[in-house]
């Protein structure tokens, strides 16, 4: 079994580079809804998906892990902004109200020193403004190189992008973090949305919601599924939820469905 599933991995990584130039990558989104007012569409995640010749569609889970250890990630995630800025720009030509979208950046790109500059450069090649676009990173996988970070936060902030600190709280810096670096939104993990209803989970929800407020930061809640926690984090001051309870992650035809339909209705 192990040596299949060695086998597995090096065919994928070997197919990786052509599935880039064949567009086997695809551009999924799931909807941020600001639900202190009105439910309104106010953002999306992109989230990539593979569709694999061979295998179908293929979660990130099972090739993510993979292209951070071979390097191939940050071509990845290059690859996925320059899209979604191509997608922005498109819907901007055809008068939608465009919404900010976020894109995860691996923490190998980090170690980049001028993956900010490539970013720019991807900006202006589309013309896409900074504010459309939005950074996350991800405090769960440790970073062993913490003066490095604070210098890609810096030059994420001084060239105008919106960082977001995902999954909050699974990481074992996470008050660390928070103190030392500069974000300007809180990703509620889903482990912690999953307690709510919950006493002990109810208050640990309330306690970080009251953290990022005391530290000017938005909340934003993950993995939302239920009315309950949905009504919950609303009446508890959380600004944005993302999660199955409102949308799934959908391809870019049907994101932009949801937003012409929510422009229509302005
Ligand atoms: P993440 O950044 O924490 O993304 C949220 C994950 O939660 C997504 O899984 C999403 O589909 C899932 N999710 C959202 N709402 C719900 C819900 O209500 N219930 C449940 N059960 N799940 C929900 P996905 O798309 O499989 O992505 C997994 C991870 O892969 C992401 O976790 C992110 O860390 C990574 N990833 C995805 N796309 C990219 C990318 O383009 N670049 C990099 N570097 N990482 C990516
Ligand atoms: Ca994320
Ligand atoms: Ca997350």
């Amino acid at each position: 079994d192990i040596r299949k599933k060695t086998l597995e991995d090096s065919t994928l990584e070997a197919e990786a580079e052509p599935a880039i130039r064949n567009g086997e990558f695809r551009l999924y989104m799931q909807p941020k809804v600001d639900i202190q007012n009105g439910n309104r569409i106010c953002g999306a995640e992109v989230l990539v998906r593979w569709q694999n010749p061979r295998l179908g569609l293929i979660p990130p889970g099972r090739f993510i892990p993979l292209f951070e250890k071979n390097g191939f990630i940050s071509e990845l995630d290059r690859y996925m902004f320059r899209i979604v800025c191509e997608q922005q720009k498109e819907w901007g030509n055809r008068g939608y109200a465009v919404v900010p979208v976020s894109v995860n950046v691996s923490r190998k790109l980090l170690y980049d020193l001028n993956f900010v500059e490539k970013y720019n450069r991807i900006l202006t090649e589309t013309a896409v403004e900074v504010q459309n676009v939005e950074v996350e990173i991800t405090e769960s996988v440790f970073f062993d190189n913490q003066p490095r970070l604070l210098d890609a936060i810096r030059h994420l902030h001084q060239s105008g992008y919106r960082i977001l600190l995902d999954d909050f709280g699974t990481g074992y810096s996470s008050m660390a973090m928070l103190k030392d670096m500069s974000f300007d939104t809180l990703k509620i993990d889903k482990s912690f949305v999953d307690n709510i209803g919950d006493e002990r989970g109810n208050k640990i929800v309330d306690g970080i919601i009251r953290l990022a407020e005391s530290l000017e930061l938005s909340t934003i809640a993950e993995g939302v599924e239920t009315r309950e926690q949905y009504e919950y984090l609303k009446a508890h001051g959380c600004d944005v939820i993302q999660g199955y309870y409102f949308g799934r992650p959908m391809t870019a035809e049907s994101f932009e469905m949801l937003l012409s339909s929510q422009t229509a209705g302005r």
